[in-house]
């Protein structure tokens, strides 16, 4: 395996308090070692460019049943946006949506190296892998959803942690799954009676559970087994105009949690897409409807044990997908656009409305707002970090044009300005015109890198450029030091990545893919001790309501996972 040497960039490793120095970065045999320690390196001269980890993305919904879904009832998706293949590279298509390969180039040519698949529905586990596996370049796992898995609700309702807690770790065995995902808790089985979670204290039908007991019981059940990831929450209400406070009351939940874990994270629930669960006001009408941002970051500010994302809005026409069946047909019935929905039996469910959010609107251009105070008011960066939901609040493809936001006054004084329709109303309605905080790139790598990977238990080999991680390293085209005078050279940079080196292989060289890497799908193995009356409660869930049989659920073998990296984990003890 070839050495390679990184040369004069400035340097940007929050973890190790690298800030912006002219450090060399050298890796062997695809891992980090210190610069005296290579022989005869491939020597990368970065000078006048940013160097930072390879970026991990804690949230993006890119594999998949729904994404596929997504892609086929969306064939106005791809229109006039086909790449045709050249050098190592296949074709490429779709703008929210993108096919597998894109995704890969995607997020090869914005440096990242590790992306969540961020909800799988555990009964269609096998075509999230297949999507997975045919995405090449970067690591992946995925998080099946559990907040209205049958068995969840069952055992929770009665408050047994250590059956909830083997349930997850035999369907993370299942599923080749890596964390615990929550959406709607409650909320998408309710849906099913056609109801809904509005409260965390509203019963779910039938089971006669609260969200707060899901949500509470969750996170239980994920620190009893020590998993590298915390609990991972998409809340009750999402998007519904005034839901910041049963945001604030299901963050509160995680009060007196603290965090048990052998991989050094922190936190012990994530909130997912912060942005759509900060809304103030009635309706959303726009004298209505208004940020309580701080609010929601205040109290996180006030704690320490929650983390989030921001989902930014960029303004962009989408393709919204999630497991929140009812938010779905809310929206569909909201802009009369086309809807698919699913419902996976005794697991979950799903929904998919194309979105187009206009800045012509006074609500896109608030939701672009919240997005970025999200961003903003956060004390400790390493907390929060950047994504888009992608494709949800905007494509994947627009990483870099949140970060030019983030990082620029000017650029989003531009937005107010001159491309949002109701500037003014929505420096009325919203923080973002009293903000002139700029994200340093050192915040940047934080929000990016370091705070992702420590969140997703990761931080061993991902999010830091420490002697003995993982081989994964971007160089951008941006000089700290002169291209401080256009925000525009932001975007640019962060999404044209000079180099990136994944586990020790060059994978774009001068702004080219040259390399498909050695892509690995992340699981985690939790162990067990022997718990009958689950194991009995599973066959016969199977045997009585399941369409399928256990052999035809499980996710195994050389096929779907083809190149397997297990994070084992002994919860016996
Ligand atoms: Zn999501």
């Amino acid at each position: 395996m070839t050495d390679y040497l990184i040369k004069n960039g400035f340097v940007f490793d929050p973890v190790q308090g690298i800030n912006g120095d002219k450090v060399d970065v050298a890796i062997k045999d695809g891992k980090i070692v210190d610069a005296g320690d290579v022989t005869n390196p491939t020597v990368i001269d970065a000078t006048g460019m940013t160097v930072m980890a390879a970026a991990v993305d804690i949230h993006a919904h890119v594999a998949g049943p729904k994404v596929n879904v997504g892609r086929n009832f969306r064939p106005e998706d791809k229109l006039f946006n086909g790449k045709a293949g050249s050098g190592i590279k296949r074709m490429e298509g779709g703008f929210s949506v993108p096919t597998v390969l894109r995704t890969a180039y995607l997020y090869a040519r914005m440096g990242f190296g590790f992306s969540m698949e961020a909800a799988m529905p555990p009964l269609y586990a096998r075509h999230t892998h297949e999507e997975i596996r045919d995405t090449p370049i970067i690591d992946q796992g995925a998080l099946p959803v559990f907040g209205n898995n049958w068995f969840v609700l069952e055992y929770l309702k009665e408050n047994e942690i250590e059956n909830t807690a083997a349930y997850i770790a035999w369907l993370l065995n299942q599923t080749k799954g890596f964390g615990v995902k929550c959406v709607n808790p409650g909320g998408t089985e309710s849906w099913g009676w056609g109801m809904n979670c509005e409260t965390v204290d509203d019963v779910v039908p039938y089971f006669d559970v609260t969200p707060r007991q899901i949500v509470s019981g969750l996170i239980a059940a994920n620190e009893y087994l020590g998993l590298p990831h915390c609990m991972h929450v998409h809340g009750n209400s999402l998007g519904e105009p005034g839901n910041y406070e049963i945001t604030l009351d299901t963050l509160k939940i995680a009060e007196g949690y603290k965090p048990q874990n052998e991989f050094g994270r922190d936190v012990v629930l994530h909130n997912t897409h912060l942005q759509f669960h900060c809304y103030g006001g009635e309706s959303y009408a726009s004298k209505s409807f208004e940020s309580k941002s701080k609010e929601v970051i205040d109290y996180i500010n006030s704690v320490d044990n929650i983390s989030y994302d921001l989902g930014v809005v960029t303004l962009d026409e989408t393709t919204t997908m999630t497991a929140d069946g009812p938010f779905e047909h809310h929206l569909s019935h909201m802009n009369n656009l086309k809807w698919a929905n699913t419902d996976v039996e005794l697991e979950t469910g799903s929904g998919i409305v194309p979105f187009i959010y206009n800045p012509k609107t006074f609500i896109a251009g608030a939701q672009w707002a919240v997005g970025l105070e999200c961003g903003l008011f956060i004390k400790d960066p390493m907390r929060a970090y950047i994504t888009t939901d992608a494709p949800n609040a905007g494509p994947l493809s627009r990483y870099p044009r949140v970060y030019k936001w983030l990082m620029s006054a000017q650029a989003r004084e531009d937005m107010l300005n001159n491309t949002l329709k109701y500037g003014d109303s929505i420096r009325e309605r919203c923080y973002i015109g009293e903000i002139d905080r700029e994200i340093s790139l050192y915040e940047l790598a934080m929000m990016t890198r370091a705070g992702p990977a420590k969140t997703l238990g990761l931080s061993h080999m991902f999010g830091s450029l420490k002697v003995g991680l993982e081989g994964d390293v971007a160089v951008y085209p941006y000089n700290p030091e002169t291209d401080t005078d256009d925000p525009e050279k932001i975007e640019y940079a962060f999404g044209n990545a000079a180099y990136l080196i994944k586990g020790g292989r060059m994978i774009v060289k001068e702004g080219e893919i040259v390399d498909m890497g050695n892509k690995r799908t992340f699981w985690v193995n939790a162990k067990v001790n022997d718990n009958p009356m689950v194991e009995r409660d599973i066959s016969e869930k199977f045997r009585r309501y399941y369409t399928v049989t256990q052999n035809n659920y499980t996710v195994e073998g050389h096929h779907f996972v083809p190149n397997p990296y297990v994070i084992e984990v002994d919860a016996t003890k």
